[in-house]
């Protein structure tokens, strides 16, 4: 029968590793390789394996929509953009970048979009200075406030790295009764899975009179085994085990995820040209900081 033969034939080709190669990524001269040391995993090949990120700098188009963001809109958005501006070789797609990584990318995007230092955003200074009080003649401590303007370059970006070692034992947690929970380092691919779950999970909880707890859920969406197959049926199965998990186990499991975070601060220092003192900018994702003002 011509079933049987075309599922032999299938077979053989995947024994030859070469036809099932993903076909090389053609990569405009505007992309750059993504350098390690800008990413909070700096590309570990445990999380990564050999592949390799390009990014090129937005186009006006998308720097305009990127501006739009909202507190609403905001992963819609930032996804929306720059999975078109980031371009994987390997066998990777743009929702397996991990979740920490995301603003790294953001940022070095922004940085190769605007090189030139007289693009600024503005910001104003909060230092407290000694200043002589005109009535009794005492120095008296009141606020800097001058406006300066900053040029952003990913360089002067503070990056928390990841341990270097990292192995299955960092991703595998017992608990006190001797069950094995795995999990996974979040991608934007699971921001995506999270979000899709909160509402269904808010309405499955309302009937049970109970009320979605969003840590718990976020961590229920990363767990790929808990030596329990009946609970890795639905997230629904495996939230309820985390929920009735003894405090004492949950609050470890949590402090092993804490141990995995890394990436970009969003703080910037800054020096303030009237004061001299430092000043710690918020980087925020905000229209000025995508369309900055050009201060030639
Ligand atoms: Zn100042």
């Amino acid at each position: 029968m011509p079933t049987i033969k075309k599922s032999v034939a299938m077979k053989s080709n995947t024994s030859k590793s070469v036809e099932l190669k993903k076909p090389e990524i053609e990569l405009g001269s505007e992309y750059c390789k993504v350098p390690n040391e800008l990413l909070g995993t700096k590309l570990n090949p445990y999380l990564y394996g050999d592949n390799e990120l390009f990014i090129r700098p937005f186009k006006t188009g998308e720097i305009r929509r990127i501006s739009q963001i909202t507190d609403d809109n905001s992963e819609e958005l930032v996804n929306e953009v720059m999975s078109k501006v980031i371009k994987i070789k390997g066998d990777l797609t743009y929702n397996d970048i991990k979740s920490v990584d995301k603003l790294s990318l953001v940022f070095l995007c922004r940085t190769l979009t605007y090189p030139d230092p007289n693009f600024v955003i503005n910001y104003t200074c909060d230092n407290e200075i000694e200043k002589e009080d005109k009535k009794d003649k005492k120095d008296k401590k009141v606020l800097c406030g001058a406006s300066n303007k900053l040029h952003f370059d990913m360089e002067d970006v503070n990056i928390k790295y990841i341990k270097e070692d990292l192995g299955d034992k960092d991703f595998t947690f017992k608990t006190t009764k001797d069950i094995t929970i795995k999990f996974r380092m979040p991608t934007i691919g699971d921001e995506t899975l999270i979000e899709q779950h909160t509402d269904g999970m808010k309405h499955i909880l309302k009937k049970e009179d109970k009320v979605l707890d969003e840590d718990i859920l976020s961590i229920a969406c990363i767990i790929e085994d808990i030596n329990d197959e009946d609970l890795m049926k639905n997230i629904k199965g495996i939230y309820d085990y985390l929920n009735d998990l003894a405090p004492s186990d949950f609050i470890k499991l949590k402090s092993k995820f804490d141990k995995l975070h890394c990436g970009v601060d969003t703080i910037i220092k800054a020096t303030c040209e009237e004061c001299g003192g430092t000043v710690l900018v918020p980087v925020m994702f905000s229209s000025e900081f995508f369309l900055p003002e050009y201060n030639d």
